[in-house]
């Protein structure tokens, strides 16, 4: 399994680069999911190649920057700021780690918003955590 950045070129629309993202080194990840329990995972990101410099990212000392964005699977990093992509993924990165697969979220949920009414409602979770992980 691998978690991996949605697109294959870079979608900063200030950027002029059209060559396909450069492949940074994977991680090893553990994804929750309903299926399978805990499995082993790579988790890739890539990086936008481009050395051209581009007229919105020139700084007062009129140094020009490249765009130099990050993409990882949920997100993209630019300058700093780091934006997700719309919608919830399959997969959702909760920890450097760690991804859980989107119907475990989802059943994690309904545990919690059902499990209201009993005492140890976290008991719940804890129980269909396990249930994964063991
Ligand atoms: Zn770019």
């Amino acid at each position: 399994m691998a978690c991996y950045p949605p697109s294959d070129v870079c979608t900063n629309e200030s950027c002029p680069n059209m060559k396909p993202l450069k492949k940074e080194k994977p991680r090893r990840v553990l994804i929750y999911t309903l299926a399978n329990g805990a499995q082993p995972a790579w988790a890739l990101h890539t990086s936008c190649p481009s050395k051209k410099p581009f007229d919105r990212l020139m700084v007062p000392s009129n140094k020009l920057l490249a765009c130099n964005t990050q993409y990882h699977s949920n997100f993209a990093v630019h300058e700093g700021q780091r934006t997700y992509y719309p919608g919830v993924p399959e997969f959702i990165e909760v920890g450097e780690h760690q991804f859980v697969e989107q119907v475990v979220a989802r059943m994690w949920t309904t545990n919690l918003l059902l499990g209201w009414f009993v005492p140890f409602y976290l008991n719940n979770c804890l129980a269909s955590h396990r249930s994964l992980v063991f």
